[in-house]
């Protein structure tokens, strides 16, 4: 078989099925992932000396001689080698620990190039555990080398799985497939944005001859990825546009006004600018694909039950999908107490219903999973996905599966998460966003403390102090259900709750995790909204959307193992009523980092800010959650990287300007192509 960069990475010689197990924990599947699996740094071993020359401290490459091998096991049983390297000037000794194989591998007698730090010993000095690479004969031209004298690369490791071992390996992909992997830029757009061409560039960021070198490539291979990714939205959303058809909803201008002055409260202006777009995206025949973005309790309900308001006046069938079934409940009851007034029902879809018969205009509620099964889709308008970590993108892509295609509804996606402006720009160019940024009135801010570990039994007090001052309630979020043996200081949610019952004896104390069923959660919810338990010790299902007014205090335990912006969507819980409300971060890690980290939310309360922070600090995993969010990790370029996002977002506009149908980047074409289908397909 002929290895391309599509094969699958076990057919790299000295790779095969084991090797490439353990690869897969690195994201490396192809041959073209370990190609682009690059190095976050060098290891400095260009300097070659020879032995009369180096001093103590200096990093250095030496030519020469095993002259000696010895293997010794010390006093504390550690396995020492110590060995000899002489060249024409001197010799120098050589210690290594626990790698016995040495003896086997570079014997007395060998010509090799050790590469390493040059240390104090005693009041001599040695090569302590050097690089090692073997050598025909002295002189470095004479064989190429990948481990000593030069710019050594450091890649991202695993068990079983060394630098050493990938250097190897790509130096092997680079020598037999570089020659036949095409630019997919041509020359005079490159040579525009000043870049590198593709096949040196790949070189360079693994063997760069110098920094710069590599720099550029590095350069180069971010902006081929940022400028992937913005073009594969574009592409989207020109498929969506132009492909697609929604019905046409006629706007009930008369209506939604009466609507709107029923409400007990006047909409923000934020909330009319939103209502107006969305509005505006359902008049046409272009499907709404929209993003309705906003902080929790910057209500955004309201927002889409105007939309399902529109549809139904029109005779279309609208569906609200929640991600949990207590927030699908919850949205039928604050969606029905504002649709009621009209003389408009809705309908919750729960695992009993059979809804397959749905009438045109109905407005039906459930969770994701629950309402694939039980609709019809023949006449859906309008879909609203709340908190869908994939930003609507299956949930689409399933829809127009299901749909005739000529007719799929409109879409609008809510989320509480704040996207970073880069991330939006490069991942989410398919989708119209609106955002509510000013708050309702009259919220308040939420006074936030990471409290010490030793004043944890002074925060008890202090709770119950306060609850019984303002007849508020609380929450307490621990982040597991069963008792952890790996994470031992993360108080698993059971154990917790048996001990807080003992802790805060005056109260009620109710239990609500993911693992109770649908039953058991509604009631635990119901008890602690109609105050009959006082305080809820829960996992964070409560991130997503709960409202409790009456909640004016969260204590949040190992608080450090969420992003910020989700904590403060956490601290969004309470603070919705008129009681002074309060978050309490808990953690055990006292180092400096995690400290400073989980502070920031005691001064900042803005969503987006901390957003911004938790991408700087640990990329957007942390942001959209950690499992489907979704969100492409990045593998050379970085979401902070704001020059070249900007760079790419403008070369893409030039590029389309230019070649509107891609026909210079034909590989790119199809690249986009490619995962389009490919998307749909696993969806
Ligand atoms: P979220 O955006 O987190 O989903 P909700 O839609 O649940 O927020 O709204 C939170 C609360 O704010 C609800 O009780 C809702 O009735 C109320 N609300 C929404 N809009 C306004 C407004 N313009 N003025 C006052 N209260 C509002
Ligand atoms: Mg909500």
């Amino acid at each position: 078989m002929n290895l391309t960069l599509d094969s699958p990475v076990q057919y790299v010689p000295r790779v095969g099925p084991a090797m490439a197990k353990r690869l897969e924990k690195l994201e490396i599947r192809t041959v073209s992932d370990l190609l682009y699996h690059v190095p976050f740094r060098y290891d400095d071993f260009s300097v070659i000396k020879s032995i009369n020359q180096v001093k103590p401290g200096e990093v250095v490459t030496i030519e020469g001689e095993i002259t000696a091998m010895k293997l010794t096991i010390t006093k504390n049983g550690k396995k020492l080698i110590t060995a000899t390297i002489t060249d024409s000037a001197g010799s120098l000794p050589v210690t290594w620990f626990n790698q016995t194989f040495l003896t086997r591998i570079i014997p007395k007698g060998s010509t090799v190039r050790l590469a390493g730090t040059i240390q104090w010993f005693g009041h001599s000095i040695v090569l302590n555990s050097p690089q090692y690479e073997i050598i025909n004969q002295i002189g470095s031209s004479t064989t190429p080398s990948l481990h000593t004298g030069r710019l050594v690369p450091v890649y991202p490791e695993t068990l079983g799985v060394s630098s050493k071992w990938l250097r190897t390996r790509i130096a092997y992909v680079l020598d037999t497939l570089l020659p036949q992997i095409n630019d997919s830029l041509p020359d005079s757009f490159r040579n525009k944005y000043n870049l590198v061409p593709l096949k040196k560039s790949l070189s360079a960021i693994h063997f760069p001859a110098d920094l710069s070198e590599s720099e550029r490539a590095r350069h180069r291979l971010s902006f081929d990825e940022l400028l992937y990714y913005q073009l594969r939205s574009l592409y989207q959303r020109r498929t969506w546009q132009n492909e697609m058809h929604a019905h046409v909803l006629k706007i009930p201008k008369e209506g939604i006004q009466t609507f709107i002055s029923s409400l007990p409260f006047e909409l923000t202006g934020d909330q009319k600018r939103s209502v107006q777009e969305i509005l505006h995206d359902v008049e046409t025949t272009i499907p709404m694909n929209r993003l309705l973005e906003g902080d929790v309790g910057s209500g955004k309900t309201v927002v889409a039950a105007i939309a399902m308001y529109c549809a139904h006046q029109n005779g279309y069938t609208s569906v609200l999908m929640a991600p949990t079934q207590i927030l699908a409940e919850q949205h039928y009851n604050t969606i029905s107490s504002l649709l009621h007034p009209l003389g408009i029902n809705c309908t919750l879809i729960t695992a009993a219903s059979t809804h397959t018969n749905n009438q045109k205009g109905d407005i039906l509620i459930g969770t994701h999973a629950l309402l694939y099964q039980n609709i019809t889709t023949t006449h859906l308008g309008l879909v609203v996905i709340d908190e869908q970590h994939r930003f609507g993108v299956e949930q689409r892509t399933r829809l127009v599966a299901q749909t005739n295609k000529n007719r799929i509804p409109h879409i609008l996606t809510m989320t509480a998460t704040p996207i970073p402006r880069t991330i939006a720009r490069i991942l989410f160019g398919n989708m119209d966003i609106s955002l509510l940024q000013t708050m309702p009135m009259g919220r308040q801010k939420i006074q936030t403390w990471l409290v010490p570990k030793e004043k944890r039994e002074n925060a008890y007090t202090w709770i119950v102090k306060k609850l019984k001052e303002t007849g508020g309630q609380a929450f307490i979020v621990c982040p597991f259900i069963e008792e952890s043996e790996t994470l031992a200081t993360v108080r698993s949610v059971k154990v917790e709750y048996e001990r807080l019952k003992t802790i805060f004896p005056q109260f009620r104390v109710g239990l609500l995790h993911g693992r109770l069923k649908a039953k058991e959660k509604t009631d635990a919810l119901d008890r602690f909204r109609t105050g009959n338990d006082t305080i809820l010790v829960a996992t964070p299902v409560v991130e997503v959307g709960i409202d409790v007014p009456n909640a004016s205090i969260i204590l949040i335990e190992a608080a450090e193992r969420f992003g910020l912006a989700q904590l403060h969507q956490l601290r969004g819980r309470v603070g919705r009523g008129s009681i002074a409300s309060y978050c309490l971060l808990f953690t055990e890690l006292t180092d400096e980092a995690t400290t400073n980290r989980l502070k920031t939310l005691e001064t900042t309360h803005n969503g987006p800010d901390l957003a911004n922070k938790d991408l700087e600090l640990r990329g957007p995993g942390d942001l959209f959650g950690t499992k489907q969010h979704g969100i492409p990790t990045l593998k050379i370029a970085s979401y902070t990287n704001r020059d070249i996002i900007e760079e790419t977002k403008q070369a893409l506009a030039y590029m389309v300007d230019i070649d509107p149908q891609l026909d210079t980047f034909p590989i790119l074409r199809e690249k986009v192509k490619q995962s389009t289908i490919q998307s749909s397909a696993n969806d």
